[in-house]
């Protein structure tokens, strides 16, 4: 046993550490094949005590059928736009996620959805803020992008502006479900008896459920988008990260495409999607150590709960979070799927 030596032994060690601390993070250091897709379904306390195991059936179900239907897209030539648009549709149709139908309720009951888009190939991006009536947000967002000079549209404009673009409009009630009716009361009741001016959402419901996708095309386009109803009980016209381009979206081809999750007010302050971009830039960083340090380093110290999805012009994918779970998948080039819910996956 001599030639086995003590720095060996500890160089082994450490290895694995390093390899477990990657796969518990949810960060999966190694890929064989090219990753074309990535998207969340929100993170949160999410484990598999609180979850039926027909019902984490059906999540993953619903994670695949996203994954499926944008690489249909992108394996007949699509865009990255349209597969992000199909994948997320699909996510917001679902009662499943906090976005479109199911999305979580403000204080006064109704779902206020926000949205974004950005292309990597071009910088370009749009999004809606504090919609009420948009069937499906994403498809506002990328028509605000698409149709209109500007980036953002919020409320009754946004949905003018939709209406004149053609698009879906529903009754509000369309977003609203028994599960979001009966949360909303939970969060309420909680909220009163603990006799806060200004009590914090979070701390009694911490399951953000907001939706994400990453797409990579056949002509290396990146592209990324977030749809979400941000915050259970919110008030005043609150709107999180994900409408705002840099914090809960960002795409860049020589960087990466990015969606976020999580307390939005951090993300913000944190200007989480640009950050990890600006680290790939600037400091040369690969995209997993760009955005495990943001996670860890600058998210988790500072409070913030939450994660995010990235995706690089060569296909490469993280996906770290600080909750317990966080609803995720890809899809690989060949088209075998992934996906996690739980940490430790
Ligand atoms: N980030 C979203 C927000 O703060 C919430 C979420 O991710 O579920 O509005």
């Amino acid at each position: 046993m001599q030639f086995i030596n003590k720095p060996l032994i500890i160089f082994l060690f450490s290895s694995i550490l390093v390899l477990a601390h990657y796969v518990v993070s949810g960060q999966h250091a190694n890929y064989e094949e090219k990753v074309v897709l990535v998207i969340h379904g929100g993170a949160g306390t999410i484990s598999k005590d609180n979850m039926s195991d027909d019902l984490e059936i059906e999540y993953r179900k619903t994670l695949s059928d996203a994954l499926n239907a944008g690489y249909e897209i992108l394996k007949s030539g699509g865009s990255s736009l349209e597969a992000v648009r199909t994948s997320i549709r699909l996510l917001e149709d679902s009662p499943l996620f906090n976005a479109g139908k199911g999305a979580v309720l403000t204080n006064k009951g109704f779902a206020e959805l926000d949205a974004s888009i950005m292309q990597g190939a071009d910088l370009r991006a749009g999004a809606v803020a504090g919609v009420r009536k948009i069937k499906n947000p994403i498809d506002a967002a990328i028509e605000v992008m698409q149709a209109s000079p500007h980036v953002m549209l919020s409320g009754n404009g946004a949905e003018n502006f939709a209406k004149s673009r053609n698009l879906v409009l529903v009754k509000p009630n369309y977003f609203v479900t028994k599960t979001r009716i009966e949360q909303l009361r939970k969060v309420q009741e909680k909220d009163k008896t603990s006799g806060s001016l200004h009590p914090s959402p979070l701390s009694y419901d911490k399951k953000y459920g907001t939706v994400g996708a990453v797409a990579l095309d056949v002509n290396g386009d990146l592209t990324a988008g977030t749809s979400t109803g941000g915050m259970t009980n919110k008030k005043f016209g609150r709107i999180g990260d994900s409408p705002i381009i840099g914090a809960g979206t960002y795409a860049n081809n020589s960087t990466c495409g990015i969606s976020c999750t999580g307390h939005g007010e951090y993300f913000m302050r944190f200007v989480v999607a640009y950050d990890v971009a600006a680290k790939m830039e600037y400091e040369g960083k690969s995209l997993q150590a760009a955005a495990s340090e943001v996670v860890w380093e600058k998210l988790e110290k500072a409070g913030g709960k939450g994660g995010l999805i990235g995706l690089d012009a060569k296909g490469n994918v993280t996906m770290p979070f600080n909750t317990e779970g966080m609803y995720r998948g890809y899809i690989t080039e060949s088209g075998s799927i992934y996906t996690f819910i739980f940490k430790d996956e």
